[in-house]
């Protein structure tokens, strides 16, 4: 049986307060993730053979000195659902005292499914409108996000939908699209964040740069 040991973390921040809206907590990077986003920040979390480097132990440690000072932990990636010990390691954060959020781009929804009971809040990213997902993501995951989108609304789990908006893959009528198609599948609020050229490649910096200077086609 899989333990919260068998996750592999990527990395730890020990306080956050902006991973989880209203809430101060820990957030927890896993190893992995089946997307490859022109604009990820983090491409190094991305293989999912890559082994963790930080032990849960060294997490489980920092929740029980910081009781009382941090609301939760949020379980972010990578794709935090891609790993099976995710469960456990939720049941554990529960165990010690802490909420439960949780970041998602929504690429495995029957396993997400499977955790919403612990869960109190999802982050879902759904990447773009569908004619777009493979540009952005390098797969087509459009029906794969609807599909967690809707397990998440019919779990009554408090949610937020959120796009990063890719300059150099939308144009703003696509996202203006992207949030007309999620409106009429119910979702009321869909936040826009900006793409950010920190820790991504030096040819998504430049085509980035080159959108920005009005070069964009
Ligand atoms: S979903 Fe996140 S971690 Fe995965 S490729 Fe996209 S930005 Fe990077």
């Amino acid at each position: 049986m899989l333990t919260a040991s068998d996750l592999a973390v990527a990395c730890l921040t020990p306080l956050s307060t902006c991973d989880w809206p209203g809430q101060l907590v820990a957030t927890v990077f896993l190893q992995g993730c089946p997307l490859a986003c022109t604009y990820c920040h983090n491409p190094l979390l991305i293989d999912p053979r890559a082994r963790g480097t930080v032990p849960w132990a060294d997490v489980a440690d920092l929740l029980e000195r910081r009781h009382g000072l941090l609301d939760g932990v949020v379980f972010s990636g990578g794709e935090p659902t891609r790993q099976h010990a995710l469960r456990a390691a939720m049941v554990e954060v529960r165990s010690l005292g802490y909420r439960v959020g949780l970041h998602t781009a929504g690429t495995y929804p029957t396993r997400l499914a499977q955790v919403l009971d612990l869960v109190d809040w999802v982050g879902l990213d759904i990447k773009s409108v569908p004619r777009l997902y493979r540009a952005q993501t390098g797969v087509d995951a459009w029906a794969k996000a609807i599909a967690s989108l809707r397990a998440v609304q019919r779990s009554g789990v408090a949610f937020q939908v959120r796009t990063t908006v890719d300059p150099t893959v939308q144009a703003p009528e696509d996202v203006a699209e992207l949030t007309e198609l999620l409106c009429g599948l119910g979702v009321e609020e869909h936040v826009l964040q900006e793409a950010r050229p920190d820790g991504t490649t030096e040819e998504y910096r430049e085509a980035l740069r080159a959108t920005s200077s009005g070069a964009r086609g």
